[in-house]
């Protein structure tokens, strides 16, 4: 029997609530399988760690969660702590530290789920985005000076290379090529940065030649966004780079019907560090410790987790069980205007996936 190594990081707020409800969503299908196993070891690392010890995580952190096969992530973000160093300081650490350059958000409206857009039914909206996730507007280069005088600068320069751009591009056209409909649109916004998004699309139509049986097409940012929402079934694959994906992927999720239910990986595609799956939703303050927390986000991460690790019968086995529960209104919570508390939701995902029969 195979054992996955997973190390959980709840981080702050509701990641503190949602994380261990994934959890509980993998040991239930643990019992149901006799293939594989999980050996769960938790870091309380996040904005409480930082009020101890003045750092999110500590020094030694990456070479903790080095061995394991995957990571398993909340959220990171506090009131009293500025959001550059919850974010710098753990998440971006881990992405950066173990090169999970590929970060994919998965986008459907899910069964029962009540979506905003009005001539949009749920065939017509079924995206992956693919976010660059190793350097461009988030590569951290830039500085200030003459701060707190009349004449204060201040740079963040955005760097995209071409080894970076091309690992990128193979691996969104990989996963066109994966998807029924073999299509990607790249996203740019050439005409007005005329340097690097000049070189992305250069790059792009060098790496098209390779995959003959992907459809593709060219969108700038601003008109993807009206794209995404007056013709949403154009759309299959979306590859961007680090900023305007983070943009597009929220606008994703709330087409989808709610932040609360949107998943994300951290993904090293070579395998070569452990990769890291989680809710795209922040710590949400408002709704902490209330047991409120919609935990569907990290169960739809949890689903990532196990295809990442190569377990995709296990994968759709918990997909299925969250689509029977988002079906259910009663089971809805508070995001999606329902009454269903975090711990329900997790009760019903668990119960049924261990009604349905062994796997293996
Ligand atoms: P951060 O600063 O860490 O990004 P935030 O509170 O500013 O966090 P989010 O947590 O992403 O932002 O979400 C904004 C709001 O959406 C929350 O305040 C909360 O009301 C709601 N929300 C987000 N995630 C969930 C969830 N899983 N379940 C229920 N409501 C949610």
């Amino acid at each position: 029997m195979k054992t996955y190594r997973i190390a959980t990081i709840p981080g702050d707020g509701i990641g503190k609530e949602v994380v261990p409800a994934g959890k509980a969503v993998l040991e239930a299908l643990a019992r149901t399988n006799r293939s594989f196993a999980f050996e769960f070891e938790n870091f309380d690392w996040g904005a409480d760690y930082y009020r101890a010890n003045g750092v999110m995580m500590p020094a030694d952190g990456l070479d903790q969660i080095r061995d394991k096969d995957a990571i398993l992530f909340g959220s990171a973000g506090d009131p009293d702590v500025p959001d550059h160093i919850t974010l710098w300081g753990l998440r971006l650490k881990i992405c950066q530290g173990f090169d999970q350059y590929a970060n994919v958000r998965p986008t459907r409206i899910l069964p029962g789920i009540d979506a905003p857009l009005k001539r949009c039914g749920p065939q017509d909206l079924n995206w992956v985005i693919v976010r660059e996730n190793s350097e461009g507007e988030y590569a951290g280069v830039g500085g200030r000076v003459h701060q707190g005088h009349p004449i204060e600068a201040a740079t963040d320069v955005s760097i995209l290379t071409r080894a970076g751009v091309e690992r990128i591009m193979r691996f969104a056209f990989r996963l066109a090529q994966s998807r029924p409909r073999k299509l990607l649109t790249v996203i740019t916004k050439s005409n007005a940065q005329r340097h690097a998004m000049v070189m992305w699309d250069e790059i792009a139509n060098q790496i098209a030649a390779e995959f003959p049986d992907v459809k593709w097409d060219k969108e700038l940012v601003d008109a993807a966004t009206a794209r995404m929402v007056n013709r949403p079934a154009t759309l299959d694959t979306i590859v961007a780079t680090n900023l305007h994906a983070d943009i597009l992927s929220d606008l994703a999720a709330a087409l989808a019907g709610s932040l609360g239910i949107a998943p994300t990986g951290n993904i090293d595609p070579e395998h070569r560090y452990p990769s890291m799956f989680e809710p795209i939703h922040g710590s949400a303050f408002d709704i902490m410790g209330k047991g409120l927390a919609n935990p569907v986000g990290t169960f739809w991460s949890v689903v990532m987790l196990l295809e990442h690790l190569g377990e995709q019968a296990a994968a759709q086995q918990v997909m299925a069980a969250i689509e029977r529960v988002t079906a259910d209104p009663a089971l809805h919570t508070g995001d999606l205007g329902g009454t269903a508390t975090t711990a329900q939701v997790t009760d019903a995902v668990c119960a049924l996936i261990e009604k349905v029969a062994v796997v293996a």
